[in-house]
C-alpha cells in the first residue's frame, strides 16, 4: 500500500454547480451552498444570472432531441439562476454524490435533490457529469474576470 501513489490519483478537478431558478424561488439558496461549503469544496465563482435561452440551449445541447428539451429551456430561463464554480479533489463525482439521481423521488435521503425536490423537471440544481464538461461548462458561464483563485486558511485542516 503505497499511501502517496493513492494521493497521486486525487485530482484536483473544477465542476460547474447552478441552483435552478426553483431553487432560488423556494429560498434554497444558503441551504444548497451551505452542503458544498461544509463538504470542504472550494467556491471559486459565485453570480445570480438570468439566463438568455441560446446560453441554455448551449448548456444542454446534448438533450436538443429529448422531447423535454422545450420544456427544460422554459424551466432553465423562467428565472433567475445561481451560477457557481468548484474547485476540489474528486469534486465532480462528489459534487454529483451530494446532489442525488436526477429523479428527486429516486434520490437518497441526504442528498440535495432527495432532501429538498420531487420531481425531475424541479430538480433544483445542477452538477457537471466529467471534468471536462466542468470545464467546458465554467467557461460557458462565466467571464474572464470573474473567477477567483484563492487559498482558504482551512487547506491544512481539509488536507494532507
Ligand atoms: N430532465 C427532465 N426530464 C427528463 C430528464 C431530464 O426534465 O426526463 C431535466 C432535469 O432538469 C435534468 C436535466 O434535464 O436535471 C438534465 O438531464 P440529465 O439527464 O443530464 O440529468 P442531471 O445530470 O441533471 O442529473
Ligand atoms: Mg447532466
Amino acid at each position: 500500500f503505497l499511501p502517496h501513489l493513492v494521493a497521486s490519483m486525487e485530482e484536483v478537478e473544477e465542476t460547474y454547480i447552478m441552483i435552478k431558478p426553483d431553487g432560488v424561488q423556494r429560498g434554497l439558496v444558503g441551504e444548497i451552498i451551505s452542503r458544498f461549503e461544509k463538504k470542504g469544496f472550494k467556491l471559486t465563482g459565485l453570480k445570480l444570472f438570468q439566463c438568455p435561452k441560446e446560453l441554455a440551449e448551449e448548456h444542454y445541447k446534448d438533450l436538443k432531441s429529448k422531447s423535454f428539451f422545450p420544456k427544460l429551456i422554459d424551466y432553465i430561463t423562467s428565472g433567475p439562476v445561481v451560477c457557481m464554480a468548484w474547485e476540489g479533489i474528486g469534486v465532480v463525482a462528489s459534487a454529483r454524490k451530494l446532489i442525488g439521481a436526477t429523479n428527486p423521488l429516486n434520490a437518497e435521503p441526504g442528498t440535495i435533490r432527495g432532501d429538498l425536490a420531487v420531481q425531475t423537471g424541479r430538480n433544483v440544481v445542477h452538477g457537471s457529469d466529467s471534468p471536462e464538461n466542468g470545464k467546458r461548462e465554467i467557461a460557458l458561464w462565466f467571464k474572464e474576470g470573474e473567477l477567483s483563485s484563492w487559498t482558504p486558511v482551512q487547506e491544512p485542516w481539509l488536507t494532507e
